[in-house]
């Protein structure tokens, strides 16, 4: 037997004024894509060959440009209809966040599925593991016999998610039986940074999940937080169960029903965790935490979910207050031309610049005077770390701040990133970071964190963001009695 596998992940926010092109996608073909996948052994032990197709992954983004979708699809439909006599199943790790610029389905996935199911028939199984920030439909999940996404938020369990699911396909494979998921769709959009797992309700939808999976009669089930930063009639949180056997249905529906209405009556609870606030109370409040290392995150800027990186709001922010002598690093902002500037400098050279690419009011330039302290690597990725670009720290004169500047949008969440640009992240009082929750890794280096509610490409206020084209009344931009699915399968 063979599987055929592909990998897609972009996360395509609608708000950031560039769209990504197929330069931006990190790109694999062939035994690397099937390396890239982590589950080269899951199906070679047990005997099933693997035909690779694409592995394209995405840093959180724009919307992706219509010709580099259109390059991404041939290759993934086109290997599939060359391998078709050799296939017996479908593997694929679909992130389910994408939007591309001009393509009417707006999603990637949905569109990917539907012409490989219109190609490998009714039949063939097919499995999907998702990240929860992906939005799933009747139409989607129709299509599919499997689909499970990660459960926690930020998300350390991709690996064994993807794993998992690959032996369930492997169990189908291998023992043939209808399979047809469950699926509720609720009328609850948030944020990620509204449905944390470590946090209510998210923690008791989890557990539920988890005991739910205990009972031989369900194959797999997850909540599906869903994404929100692009218009689409797809959006919206989901429960997804699927049935181990057709006899099994009742009690998966039953199941479905019951998280669904645990979440409806939590809803409530979908709330920020911690700290957070608007601009200026972030950084009073950061002031005032005696201790360090303090992290304030510009939330509205998330360069981990798409955000340019290019807003000095809280930049701005700081200058203007009194800091009582603290050290602040802020890491950092996206200015390319100030960025090549510094380039011509050495170490400890003054140098004096605008800083703030001027695209809108949340990135006006700052004239910034001062002295280079450090040069160095901007780096990214866990791992498998590598250089995406320059970086250049300026110890902003007579302030205590040290501003990092790039020249593309790096969200800094490790201790190495802070070490490639030349510095140690403990060396401030206060760290600035373009991040919303605080990421895993930040979260034992830091002693206090706030989370400022900036506006910007991913501001966290979703009830502020304009939606034309989602289902009506939806939680929490209208409040409403009772439960009503938005659709059903
Ligand atoms: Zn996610």
């Amino acid at each position: 037997m063979n599987v055929f596998v592909a990998h897609l992940t972009a996360e395509c926010n609608e708000h950031v004024s560039k769209d990504a092109e197929i330069g931006d996608f990190l790109l694999r073909y062939g035994d690397a894509c099937i390396d890239a996948l982590d589950v080269r052994d899951i199906f070679e032990d047990a005997g099933i060959g693997i035909v690779p197709s694409l592995f394209a992954a995405l840093h959180p983004s724009g919307m992706i440009a219509r010709e580099a979708f259109d390059y991404i699809a041939s290759k993934i439909l086109g290997e599939l209809k060359g391998h078709l006599s050799e296939i017996d199943g479908i593997y694929l790790q679909f992130h389910g966040a994408s939007g591309v610029r001009g393509l009417e389905a707006v999603s990637a996935e949905h569109y990917l599925v539907q012409r490989m199911r219109d190609i490998v028939g009714v039949h063939m199984p097919i499995a999907m593991v998702m990240d929860p920030h992906g939005n799933v439909t009747a139409e989607l999940v129709g299509r599919l016999n499997i689909v499970r996404c990660y459960r926690e938020s930020p998300h350390i369990d991709t690996v064994e998610t993807e794993r998992l699911v690959a032996r369930k396909l492997v169990d189908l494979m291998q023992h043939r039986r209808p399979m047809h998921p469950v699926m509720r769709k609720l009328p609850i959009m948030v944020g990620g940074e509204r449905s944390v797992s470590a946090m209510e309700p998210m923690r008791s939808i989890n557990r539920m999940l988890d005991e739910a999976e205990q009972d031989p009669r369900v194959f797999s089930s997850s909540y599906h937080v869903g994404y929100i930063r692009h218009d689409d009639d797809k959006l919206g949180a989901a429960v997804v169960v699927v049935p181990n056997r057709p006899e099994d249905r009742a009690h998966c529906a039953e199941v479905a029903e019951e998280i669904s209405a645990y979440a409806w009556e939590h809803r409530h609870e979908f709330t920020f965790t911690g700290n957070f606030g608007e601009p200026d109370e972030s950084v009073r409040d950061a002031v005032a935490f005696e201790g360090k290392t303090a992290v304030i995150t510009d939330s509205g800027d998330n360069c981990g979910a798409g955000g340019a990186g290019h807003n000095t709001v809280l930049l701005r922010e700081l200058l203007a207050q009194d800091l009582r002598g603290k050290s602040v690093l802020v890491a950092g902002i996206n200015d390319p031309a100030a960025c090549a500037y510094l380039g011509a400098f050495g170490e400890g050279d003054a140098v004096s610049f605008d800083l703030g690419v001027g695209e809108d009011e949340l990135s006006a330039p700052v004239h910034i005077s001062g002295t280079l302290k450090v040069s160095g690597d901007a780096l990214m990725g866990l791992g498998r770390i590598r250089r995406v670009g320059d970086s250049h720290i300026v110890s902003i004169g007579g302030t205590g701040i040290d501003v990092l500047v790039m020249d593309r949008n790096v969200q800094y969440g490790t201790m190495e990133q802070f070490k490639g640009a030349g510095v140690d992240f403990h060396d401030y009082d206060i760290v600035v970071v373009k991040m919303g929750y605080l990421d895993t890794y930040l979260i034992p280096e830091t002693a206090y964190h706030t989370m400022a509610l900036t506006n910007g490409p991913t501001i966290q206020r979703s009830e502020n963001i304009p939606f034309k084209r989602i289902f009506r009344p939806m939680w929490p931009l209208d409040d409403m009695d009772g439960l009503v699915y938005i659709e059903q399968c």
